[in-house]
Parts: structure tokens; sequence; C-alpha cells
């Protein structure tokens, strides 16, 4: 009795893996079509710059349009896109896209001629052979200037082969581009590595954002990456920004930039361009 008890549950959870297994293939499958037919979207968030509460560029952050689920968030495919290798053609897809935006605002409204475009690269990408060439191609193709965008990169992929992480980082500092340190604070990379890394920009994560106006430890932390950041010669971008206080408080610490749901949440094409033409405007 107790055998068939055991064997009934071990086919019950066999049938579970079957349609677990069965559903991320599924899941694999839709979104290696969406990429092919046009089911991704780019939102963008606004960045601004704490002083003067000036426009300095925007996130592009990747929605997926699914016929039936609606608008999936990226943390509900991004890393399935990771481990399967999606996301190389994916991110192609991303960088594309957002370099032709940009391009489009800064030809038609001048005030756009110095935003910034800020692009999540994920570590595959970096680590496939021809990444560079594949941005090469991007910028030959849209045409933007270089100097103005930002790649993303998350604190966890540092601490895999480093040196050629470091060549591949050199290479694209080679082209202008900025590199950006994504959700800093919750990796685990050793700090005493981090200067070897050419990282303009450090991202606090939104979660010390968040905390900080709870423990006055947690302040101490802020103010501690801040100081981390100076020592090391980057800009620092707060996360996750949605309060006044946070907004003040960061200012004053001299965090140079920020984004969050204080100023806005991440944007259509077509809102986050209302936002530029209003920078026409004002100037
Ligand atoms: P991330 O790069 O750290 O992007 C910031 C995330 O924080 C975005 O979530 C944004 O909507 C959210 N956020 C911004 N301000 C606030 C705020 O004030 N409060 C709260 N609660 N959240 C805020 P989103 O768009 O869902 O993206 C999640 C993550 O998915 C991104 O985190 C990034 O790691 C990844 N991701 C998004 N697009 C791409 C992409 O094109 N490529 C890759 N590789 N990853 C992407
Ligand atoms: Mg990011
Ligand atoms: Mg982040
Ligand atoms: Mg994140």
């Amino acid at each position: 009795r107790a055998k068939e008890l055991g064997k009934a549950r071990y086919e019950i959870f066999n049938q579970q893996m079957y349609l677990d297994a069965m559903s991320r293939l599924e899941l694999e499958n839709e979104l290696r079509q969406a990429i092919f037919h046009q089911e991704l979207v780019l939102y963008y968030q606004p960045i601004y710059s704490l002083s003067n509460l000036k426009l300095i560029g925007f996130e592009a952050l990747v929605r997926w349009q699914h016929p039936e689920r609606g608008i999936v968030s990226p943390d509900n495919f991004i890393p399935l896109a990771e481990e399967t290798g999606l996301i190389v053609a994916l991110g192609q897809w991303v960088m594309d896209q957002a370099c032709q935006q940009l391009k489009i605002w800064q030809d038609k409204l001048p005030p756009a001629t110095s935003l910034t475009m800020s692009i999540n690269v994920a570590g595959e990408q970096l680590h496939d052979r021809n990444f560079l060439q594949i941005v090469d191609r991007i910028i030959d193709r849209t045409q933007v200037d270089s100097q103005y965008l930002k790649f993303e990169i998350t604190e966890s992929m540092l601490i895999e082969d480093t040196e050629q992480l470091i060549e591949v980082m050199h290479q694209i500092k080679n082209r202008q581009i900025q590199l950006s340190l994504d959700d800093f604070g919750t990796g685990y990379s050793s700090l005493s590595y981090l200067p070897q890394f050419p990282i303009d920009v450090l991202k606090i994560d939104r979660s010390f954002v968040n905390a900080m106006n709870v423990e006055r430890q947690n302040l101490e932390i802020i103010k501690t990456i801040i100081t981390l950041a100076q020592v090391l010669n980057m800009k620092i971008i707060a996360e996750g920004i949605e309060t006044d206080v946070q907004a003040t408080t960061l200012n004053s610490l001299n965090v140079e930039f920020g984004q969050g749901f204080l100023f806005s949440q991440p944007l259509t094409a077509e809102q986050a361009e209302t936002i530029v033409i209003e920078l026409t405007h004002k100037s």
C-alpha cells in the first residue's frame, strides 16, 4: 500500500515536471516567435538631473505584447531568454530599436540632441563573439551618435571571465559608449575588484532608495555607496525614487541623476516624445 502510494506520488510528480517542462518549452517557442513577429515593444523611462529636474535621457525597457496574455513584464521572460540564449537575438532587437528611436528624436527635436539612451545588456550578449560587430552594425545602420549611448550591465556579470569582460568593456569605451553598473549593491562583486572595470556610472538599486527613510542605517549605506562612486570617479543614478523626500535627500547627498515613479513610469514611445516636445517649449 505504501509502495502504491509512493508510486502514485511519483507519477504525479512526473506529470507536474512534464507540465512545467511543457509550459516552459511553449513559452520558449512563443518568445522565439515574438522576437520575429514584432510582439516586443520598448518603453522609455525618463532620467532626470536631481539638482534642476532637467531631463537627461531615457532607459529603454522591453515589454512583450502577448496576443492573449497582454503586456508581459520583462521579469517574466528575460530570465528564460537568458537561459535559452534567446537573449542574444532579443538584445539585438532592443539595441537596434532604442538606437533608432533616439536618432529619430535627436533629428526631429533639437533639444533632444544631448539626450542619452540607456540600454540593458545581458551577460550572454557581452560574451557573444559577435557582440561588437552587432553593435557596430546597429550604429552604422541607425547613424546614431554613440556618445549618447549607455550600456547597463549588472554587478553579477563582473565575476565571470573577468579578463575577457574587461577587454569587451574597453572595446565598448573605444566606441565612446558609456558603461553603467545596474542594480548596484545587490550583486556579489568584491569591492576591491571594482576599480579595474571602466565603468562611468553607478546605479544605486531601488531597494536601497526604498529603505532609505526607514532606518538610519540604510541612509548610511547609501552614503557609503556615494562615497565609493566618488572615489572611483563614477557618476551616480538613483533608481526607484518614489517620494519627494527621497529625491531631496539624494540631491543633498550629491547624487547627480535619478529615475523613478515620482518623476515618471516607463512610457510608450509616443508618451516619451511628448516629454521631449515639452522640452522644446521650455528652451
Ligand atoms: P532595471 O534595468 O533595473 O530597470 C529598472 C526597473 O525598475 C524597471 O522595471 C522599472 O520599471 C522599475 N522602476 C523604475 N522606477 C521605479 C519606481 O519608482 N518604483 C518601482 N517599484 N519600480 C521602478 P521593468 O521595466 O519591469 O524591468 C525589470 C528588469 O528587467 C530591468 O531592471 C532589467 O534588469 C530587465 N530588463 C528590462 N528590459 C531589458 C532589456 O531590454 N534587456 C535586458 N537584458 N534586460 C531588460
Ligand atoms: Mg537597467
Ligand atoms: Mg536597475
Ligand atoms: Mg533591476
